[in-house]
């Protein structure tokens, strides 16, 4: 009798768990470089439990203790009390996050997963190795202000968890997959988390954008200035606006944009970084001298007598700190050069503001991300789309 009832139960359980388990999202484990910790010490610490493991070495360390770690030369070495102890490669985890600071016990930060310390380049390296939904939670709040509207913030933590499926091979030789600062995703660990960008990782755990059964690759721009950017295309996507005409990231209080500099200052910029010759002298021009089909800046002419410089929009943009290549350029009162232009950033993928703006009208995740990715479909992440450009080298040697 009572062997009967326990497999019942143990069936009905097992019943119960399965849809739960269909359900689970693939959530792979990220590496993440911790750039920002590359000095040559640090403490770390944990409210709970933890534990520091290399090889056949291991020491368990009573909550609220902290470690002192140390690059001495190619070694990492932790202080825990008394005892000092050296190895190529430390793994630390812990029954609560770990807190990392500096050697003054500054600036810290707590992180989900688990820690891995080394020394690569002659400088400490710290890994963050989480899995890919615990690591989203720490980047959709820096990269998307966490007030903006439900829908639009599910969008970017799909757009973000497909940027990073697609880049994850990005700090390969470095042993990472991706890093924490504006190179790849600002990533801030758990300080940066936020109710808002919580629920909207939580709510599309798993979701990414594909295109021919490759994971797109997820780029996003504050505002795409009303016209977003050539992909890999020669046609310009669709415009941002709504049919009233007007720009879906019109709400970004900088969204059009005017400014100005002495022709000197342009010209210096439209020149070789280093050089620092006389300026010629004679009658000056700028203009524009050819623009994409989008309408964004490729190349500036700038003119001083018989000299002329030309100089691209992307370099122009960097060097001058423009707000985005989409603008038009005038000269003013012979010596001023103006530029006036719409939205901030690269201007490609999903535009931040325009998501705001169409999630206010009453689009959805999935429609705001067919504006900005058109051809993408949404899909769950599986482990053949994880290791997409394993099988894509498999592919391409056949
Ligand atoms: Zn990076
Ligand atoms: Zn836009």
């Amino acid at each position: 009798m009572r062997g009967k009832h326990t497999i019942a139960l143990f069936f009905l359980l097992f019943a119960l768990a399965l849809p739960s388990l269909a359900q689970q999202a693939f959530n792979p484990e990220v590496r993440v470089w911790l750039t920002r910790w590359r000095n040559s010490s640090l403490h770390i610490t944990c409210s709970a439990r933890w534990q520091v493991v290399s090889g056949e070495t291991q020491r368990e360390i009573p909550a609220g203790e902290t470690v002192l770690v140390e690059r001495a030369g190619e070694q990492v070495a932790l202080q825990i009390g008394d005892e000092r102890l050296e190895a190529k490669e430390w793994n630390l985890q812990g029954e609560a996050p770990l807190s990392l600071s500096d050697a003054q016990g500054n600036n810290g930060r707590s992180y989900r997963g688990k820690i891995v310390v080394r020394v690569y380049r002659s400088r400490l390296q710290v890994l963050n190795v989480l899995p890919l939904e615990d690591y989203l939670l720490g980047v959709v709040p820096l990269e998307m202000p966490p007030g903006f509207p439900a829908e639009a913030l599910k969008a970017q933590a799909v757009a973000a968890r497909s940027w990073t499926v697609r880049n994850r091979f990005r700090h390969e030789a470095d042993g990472a997959d991706v890093c924490d600062g504006i190179h790849c995703q600002v990533y801030g660990g758990m300080n940066a988390e936020k109710e808002s960008t919580t629920t909207a990782v939580r709510g599309t755990a798993g979701v990414i954008l594909v295109n021919s059964d490759l994971p797109v690759d997820g780029v996003y721009t504050a505002d795409c200035g009303g016209q977003p950017a050539l992909g890999n295309g020669v046609e310009p996507p669709p415009a941002d606006r709504d049919d009233a005409g007007r720009d879906y990231c019109a709400d970004n209080p900088r969204h059009r944009w005017q400014v100005g500099f002495a022709f000197m200052e342009v010209w210096q910029a439209a020149g070789e970084q280093d050089s620092a010759q006389e300026p010629p002298k004679g009658e000056v021009d700028v203009q524009i001298a050819q623009s994409d089909a989008g309408g964004r800046v490729l190349n500036l002419r700038i003119r001083c007598g018989e000299v002329v410089r030309e100089v691209s929009g992307v370099q122009l943009r960097s060097r001058l700190s423009l707000p985005s290549t989409l603008f038009s350029v005038r000269l003013d009162q012979g010596n001023m050069i103006v530029f006036e232009g719409s939205g901030s950033g690269h201007g490609k993928g999903l535009c931040q503001w325009g998501a705001a703006g169409r999630a206010r009208a009453g689009q959805s995740m999935e429609q705001i991300l067919q504006a900005y990715y058109p051809g993408a479909s949404l899909a769950t992440l599986s482990e053949v789309m994880w290791q997409w450009r394993k099988n894509q080298k498999g592919s391409s040697n056949r």
